[in-house]
């Protein structure tokens, strides 16, 4: 996909009201917020609209409220954060569109910045309902959407609003998506994807359209295990999703009709059952991918598979990471996920890592700055990696 939407800074916002979708959806701990990574992730954006003169006017859910009112889910303590990282004062509304809003909303100077409180505070935003779209629009001369995180979501605040503005896009967007948009559409090669997590049946189209453009697609985590049980290995008590036996054969087929190669794991760790609780203590065994016993199952890749998996993205010039090699709960098994993060660290190339579990690894490891791209976005990012359309983006003016 090339990126060829409009940006903020291709719009004259100067004096005018803006709506800015953020995505602040922060995680809390006893009303403390316990990582504003994403609220730092939007500044660039907030910061440009202050210094050009807009009225600003954030809005964003956090967490799931499904339409209560849930003071826990408050973004009052995302104004806190915000005030203090920009130096003034974040004006807090006390509701979503309603009376409050349009009062602060209208007393904005050029440079204020003012909050909505939670839009998930509101049963329509998630449906999309064009009352909620109409009524935030109604706030503002300029919708911008910066929320990366929720642009896979047709929602009021991220698609519905901008039927009634002009709609652009912010920083942190137009990033995320002409870096993976590139990758996708023109990288550098050999071009690398690896893929973990639980499940084939949630990777099923992202297996699907990366052959169509990678050199190497690297399979690990639980769902390496239906692939090897396609291939006709036994895998014991491995997570395996029996009804997708037939769409790995075909997808291990399109591999090599299309001369791309499939890397599986070739050795894995192995316990008698699943870590409870997950990060217990649990005594493993390294066997090679052939050979897992029937009353054994594979929690993780082993250390030959870390090596090729390794030495393929050390190999490559681009590199889309997304999903854990194992239970990375666990530390016994956590090695596979720690030996793909630490050779994207190490590898010179583009490297890209989509959100979620792997974007948490890679922080956590203190990799982030050796990370060409970690994706804000778990679930967009994987949708983007899908070849689809984010309604998020879709509904900007294109350039
Ligand atoms: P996902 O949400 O699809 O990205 O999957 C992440 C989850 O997959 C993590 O909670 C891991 O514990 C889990 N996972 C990874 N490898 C395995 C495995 N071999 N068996 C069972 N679960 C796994």
């Amino acid at each position: 996909m090339n990126y060829n939407k409009k940006s903020i800074e291709d719009i004259d916002v100067a004096g005018k009201r803006v709506l800015c979708r953020c995505d602040f959806n922060v995680p809390t701990k006893e009303g403390r917020i316990t990582s504003d990574k994403r609220i730092v992730a939007a500044m660039p954006t907030i910061e440009y609209l202050v210094n050009k003169g807009a009225k600003v006017i954030l809005c964003s859910h956090m967490g799931k409220p499904k339409g209560e009112w849930k003071p826990e889910l408050s973004l009052k303590v995302v104004a806190d954060r915000l005030s203090q990282l920009l130096g003034k004062e974040v004006i807090m509304a006390s509701d979503v569109a309603g009376e409050d809003s349009k009062a602060k909303a209208a007393a904005l100077k050029n440079g204020d910045v003012m909050l909505l409180e939670n839009t998930r505070y509101i049963k329509g935003e998630t449906k999309n309902d064009p009352e909620l779209s109409k009524a935030l629009a109604d706030l503002a001369d300029i919708f911008v959407n910066d929320a990366f995180g929720t642009a896979h979501r047709a929602h009021s605040s991220t698609a519905g609003v901008a039927d009634y503005l002009p709609a652009v896009s912010g920083y942190l967007v137009q990033k995320e998506v002409s870096i993976m948009g590139k990758a996708l559409a023109n990288p550098e090669r050999p071009f690398v994807a690896i893929l973990g997590g639980a499940k084939v049946s949630d990777k099923l189209n992202v297996i699907n359209n990366l052959l169509e453009k990678v050199d190497t697609l690297i399979i690990g985590g639980g769902m390496a295990y239906t692939f090897l049980a396609a291939q006709g290995y036994s895998v014991g008590k491995s997570l395996v999703d029996n009804e997708k036996l037939d769409y790995c054969k075909e997808m291990m087929a399109k591999a090599e009709a299309k001369g791309v190669k499939l890397l599986l794991p070739v050795d894995t760790a192995i316990a008698a059952s699943f870590p409870s609780p997950i990060d217990a203590e649990i005594p493993v065994e390294y066997v090679d991918c052939t050979a897992i016993p029937a009353d054994q199952m594979g929690l993780d890749i082993g250390p030959k598979a870390c090596a090729e998996f390794a030495a393929a993205a050390k190999a490559a010039k681009t590199v889309v990471w997304n999903g854990p090699m194992g239970v990375f709960e666990n530390p016994t098994l956590a090695k596979g996920t720690i030996a793909v993060a630490q050779a994207l660290a190490d590898s010179d190339a583009v490297t890209i890592v989509g959100g979620g579990d792997s974007a948490a690894a890679c922080e956590q490891l203190g990799f982030a700055n050796a990370i060409t791209h970690i994706s804000t976005g778990g679930g967009a990012s994987l949708e983007f990696l899908e070849g689809l359309e984010l309604p998020g983006i879709a509904c900007l003016e294109d350039k």
